[in-house]
């Protein structure tokens, strides 16, 4: 058995007799090892509350299913225009305008002969 240095003799002794320094310390230890320990989840929870704000600035491009940041107006990939919300509702207040209601809809139906 090596002879340790005195360092390691102090700290033990510091572990060892209830001292409030040897408290202090294992306070300190205790401490380290807490945020170690919690880090890892700190900083998970952190990652997946960014990756949450980043997927909701993203948006999928209708045409190639590819996702990018709504800076640019049209698709990175194959060009096609971004603007899925407008053109639908376009077409939406385009129905309204030229659709009319099905009970104020009369058809005509007329019977012919196929017979020669
Ligand atoms: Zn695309």
């Amino acid at each position: 058995m090596g002879r340790l240095p005195p360092l390691v003799w102090l700290v033990a002794l510091l572990l060892l007799l209830p001292t409030p320094l040897g408290r202090a310390l294992i306070d300190v230890l205790g401490g380290v090892a807490l945020v170690l320990l919690a880090l890892p989840v700190i900083l998970g929870g952190l990652g997946w509350i960014g990756w949450k704000v980043l997927q909701s600035r993203m948006q999928v491009c209708p045409n190639c299913g590819s996702a990018s940041l709504q800076a640019t107006p049209v698709c990175a990939v194959c060009g096609s225009a971004f603007s899925t919300a407008d053109t639908a509702q376009a077409s939406r207040s385009q129905t309204e305008v030229d659709s009319t209601p099905a009970s104020s809809v009369t058809i005509d139906v007329t019977a012919e002969d196929v017979d020669s």
